[in-house]
């Protein structure tokens, strides 16, 4: 068939869980923690089901829930949203961002892409008629540069699409950087369509900075989060998209032919739980912080380098400076179906020039997880 679409391969997430799942592998490979997730928070969302709303709730979101994301964003990043006119609710970031991509692209406008880059982004890009244009960003820094910057931006450009902290590079872009995209998409007019999912999981002290909070960035941000990576829970495909109310007028519109809506009671549950107190994100943090520091530790002694880790449920290794001279993808055939441990190669998140020599594991693990990954990766360094 003839069709953009028909063209992809599955993406590698599902790849990955699949052969991790044939070979009876340790699932380090697509991006999930494997506890149970915040129990009042999922308390709230049975309560929901048994004795709440079950039909179709509003359009634009759950009015509570609305409230909400504009009190936590206003709370945590300093960035005040009006709930009727710049909130809305979708079904996973990944629904947010497709909204925003098919309504703000017109066939044939250029939309600046930075590899690594999140898998889904550029076949949405290509089926709104985008025209991707890339920069790409070098281990081990990943920095943005002016060069890049240039060579990828035109008086074409409609869209940036950026994402931070980065997935899989697992960084947190500097003030500098994100002061510099912003220049760049003043000076060429361009909206950002920013997918933050990742803003409550840093680590080292760090905290994030949004896009929209950059000078001449509040009328030109769309600004994408979601629940499934603040409270852990990532099948639930709850995500939120924030922009100033003309903008998100046009991607309400997609939203509504899309999925129309997202479950009201899980609606109501991240409702509850954005209100949550600020010890459990530090706490839910910390926990992260501690795992990822187990598993670097256990690799390193293992013989492998690692590449650092800000953000994210991800620790990339080098493999020429691990002494493995193979590519990213060959490798992570070899350790599942050999060594039975499932990871990713980062080379998947690239269009053209791609890294081959970074394969990225997920640490938001319980440490048994950990250790069983641990102890079938000996001897492969
Ligand atoms: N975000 C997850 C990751 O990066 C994967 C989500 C998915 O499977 N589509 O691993």
């Amino acid at each position: 068939m003839n069709s953009i679409f028909a063209g992809l391969s599955t993406t590698i997430f599902e790849t990955m869980s699949r052969l991790a799942r044939e070979h009876d592998a340790v699932n380090l490979g697509q991006g999930f923690p494997d506890d149970a997730g915040p129990l009042d928070v999922r308390e709230k969302a049975a309560e929901a089901v048994m004795t709440g709303w079950n039909q179709y709730p509003p359009m634009l979101g759950l009015p509570e829930l609305r409230r909400a994301v504009a009190e936590h964003y206003a709370r945590f990043q300093g960035v005040a949203l009006d709930p009727d006119s710049e909130v809305m609710v979708t079904s996973g970031a990944t629904e947010a961002i497709a909204d925003a991509l098919m309504a703000l692209i017109e066939p044939g406008d250029e939309v600046v892409l930075f590899q690594p880059m999140y898998d889904a982004y550029l076949p949405l890009v290509r089926r709104a008629g985008g025209v991707p244009r890339f920069v790409t960003l070098q281990p081990p820094h990943w920095r943005l540069t002016r060069e890049a910057l240039d060579a990828a931006c035109s008086a074409r450009t409609k869209v940036v699409l950026f994402n931070n902290p980065l997935n899989p590079a697992a960084i947190a872009f500097r003030d500098e950087d994100l002061a510099l995209l912003a220049e760049y998409c003043v000076h060429y007019n361009a909206i950002a369509v920013c997918d933050e999912v990742w803003e409550h999981v840093l680590f080292d002290g760090r905290t994030h900075r949004p896009l929209i909070g950059f000078p001449g960035m509040r009328e030109r941000t769309v600004k994408i989060g979601s629940a499934g990576k603040i409270f852990s829970l990532t099948g639930w495909k709850v995500g939120f998209v924030m922009a100033a109310a003309p903008i998100l007028k046009v991607i309400a519109k997609a939203h509504q032919f899309f999925t129309f809506t997202t479950p009201p009671n899980l609606q109501a549950a991240v409702a509850y739980g954005l209100g949550k107190e600020g010890s459990y994100f530090t706490g839910m943090r910390a926990d992260l912080q501690r795992s990822r520091d187990l598993f670097a530790a256990g690799l390193a002694e293992l013989g492998f380098a690692t590449l650092p880790s800000e953000a994210s449920y991800f620790l990339n290794i080098d493999l020429p400076a691990s002494g493995i001279e193979e590519d990213d993808v060959s490798f992570c055939q070899r350790l599942v179906v050999e060594h039975k441990v499932a990871a990713i190669p980062v080379s998947a998140f690239y269009a053209q020039d791609a890294v081959m020599t970074v394969v990225r594991f997920c640490f938001a693990k319980r440490d048994e997880t950990l250790a069983a990954a641990l102890a079938n990766l000996k001897g492969v360094a």
